[in-house]
């Protein structure tokens, strides 16, 4: 069977590109989902003088006819769920339940960003000066770069791209290679929706050829990206010196923390849909488990116990509790992190490969390592979760502190004053009581700490911060 191409997507037009690349289903590579036709310099610039173009009409257009595109796209992708959520798990390789969960989150944020855009956003002040009034407004930016990791294929997309086109910008949307079929459905379903030829384009390409046209062009006002930090930090070292706003959400290493005082079995159930679900891949994973020493055995026993019954494999059967890693690189990563904890002296249980064909990895506790082990200080991104014993809770929250990328921490305790002091004390740009650290909601703020972030914050309330920039006018009036 032929494969459907897929191409890039400048100014409502199919655009073709100079190679080829498999979109390959991680449960079977021998699957082939699509073939993307990868673009490069070309294609980037061409996307980003189509956005440019594109960007007057479009931030002249009333907030009604962009939340009617919004809300079109986003009754769309929920009509489609299933099917939507079938093609990110055989691209992805998320569970089923887990695909059609994101690609419902992408539908509702579609329609949230369509509520926010017949929103007021500005302000009538008065001035300390008589006669004067002030106003301050928010006008768009023009172009933005949105460039995406593969973990979320759909959500993250739109959880960038709604707000963009809310307040009036035009787009540039660079996916992951790993996803361009949920990346081009996404596409397809906002233009298709209404939005005028140029408003929304798509590069699919390497970061490393298109990376640098796609953010450093003159005509591009801002970058918002979602990856690693090593790839964030290169995109900000080289908009140094430029006035372009930047946006980046990157790695996280994220601590849950379970005491004496914890309901064991919302522990276990905590660690376990944290730590493993999504194939521990998501930038919320719950990485590290931080027990005190008087819950830590019974808290390992009931994780070995529920993990038992732990079902991999293909991302699309039925009850299935994991699917695969993303792909054979990854796959490589998880088990050199788990070579070295065990180098380090970690006592590693499970982290076998499964299966013949799939990127399958039975999932892994490192007992017994320490907060300055590797594999407790480095994002692993998959099915891998470090064990720290802690004497008390003092030493547990200062354990949890050692992260450097500090995106979401955790605390299990029924003990109210430690749930109270824990989320003042934790460094992290998100907190979670008696609940894993991956799982947020899309109508408040969401970013990280330390390495984690840089610049405003993503999604609901906050992302007017970024996707608009403040005008303050004064008017003396005069008398009548
Ligand atoms: P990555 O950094 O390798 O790639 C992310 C994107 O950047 C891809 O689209 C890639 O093509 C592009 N890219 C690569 N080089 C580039 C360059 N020089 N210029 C511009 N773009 C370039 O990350 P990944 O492997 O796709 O995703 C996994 C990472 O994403 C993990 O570190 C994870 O923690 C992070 N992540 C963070 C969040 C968050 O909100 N904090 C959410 C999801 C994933």
């Amino acid at each position: 069977m032929t494969s459907r191409v897929l191409a890039s997507v400048v100014a409502g037009a199919r655009y073709a590109g100079s190679a080829e690349q498999p979109d390959l289903n991680p449960s079977d590579p021998t699957d082939v989902v699509a073939v993307a036709s990868m673009g490069d310099l070309d294609t980037a610039v061409a996307a980003v003088d189509a956005a440019a173009t594109a960007f007057p009409g479009w931030a002249a257009t009333t907030p009604w006819q962009r939340a009617e595109v919004l809300d079109r796209a986003g009754s769309e992708v929920l009509a489609r769920a299933d099917e939507l959520g079938d093609l990110l798990a055989r691209e992805e390789g998320k569970t089923l339940a887990e695909a059609r969960g994101e690609v419902v989150r992408a539908g509702q944020i579609l329609k949230y960003f369509a509520g926010v855009a017949l929103q007021p956003h500005g302000q009538a002040v008065d001035s300390v000066r008589a006669g004067v009034e002030i106003t301050v407004t928010r006008e768009p930016l023009g172009v933005v770069t949105v460039i995406t990791p593969w973990n979320f294929p759909i959500a993250i997309p739109a959880w960038k791209i709604a707000p963009a086109l809310a307040f009036g910008n035009t787009v540039v949307f660079k996916p992951a290679e790993l996803v361009p079929a949920s990346a081009w459905e996404l596409v397809d379903i906002l233009n298709r929706a209404g939005l005028p030829p140029g408003v929304l384009n798509l590069v699919l390409g390497r970061g490393s050829q298109v990376g640098s046209a796609l953010t450093g062009h003159p005509s591009v006002a801002a970058v918002t990206f979602t990856g690693s930090v090593e790839t964030g930090r290169r995109i900000l070292e080289a908009l140094a010196g430029r006035s372009t706003k930047v946006q980046l959400e990157l790695g996280g290493k994220n601590p849950l923390v379970v005491t004496d005082k914890a309901d064991l079995g919302v522990a276990v159930e905590c660690l376990v849909q944290g730590g493993f679900g999504s194939t521990g891949q998501r930038c919320t994973a719950s990485s590290v488990l931080v027990a005190t020493d008087g819950i830590h055995d019974a808290l390992v026993a009931g994780i070995r116990s529920r993990l038992a019954g732990w079902r991999v494999g293909d991302a699309r059967a039925n009850g299935i509790d994991m699917g695969p890693v993303v792909d054979a690189s990854q796959l490589e990563q998880d088990e050199r992190y788990l070579a070295i904890a065990a180098a380090e002296g970690a006592d590693v249980i499970g982290g076998r490969r499964l299966g013949d064909a799939g990127h399958f990895l039975e999932p892994a506790l490192a007992l017994g390592a320490t907060v300055d082990s590797t594999i407790s200080r480095e994002e692993v991104f998959g099915p891998v979760v470090s064990v720290v014993r802690v004497a008390d809770y003092e030493e547990a929250v200062a354990a949890a502190n050692a992260s450097t990328m500090n995106l979401s921490a955790g605390i299990c305790t029924t003990n109210l004053a430690e749930a109270a002091h824990f989320r003042r004390a934790s460094k992290a740009g998100m907190v979670m009581v008696n609940l894993p650290t991956a799982g947020v909601d899309f109508h408040v703020p969401f970013g990280g700490r330390g390495e984690s972030s840089h610049g405003p914050r993503e999604q609901g309330t906050a992302a007017v911060e970024f996707f608009t920039t403040s005008k303050t006018s004064y008017l003396a009036a005069g008398r009548p």
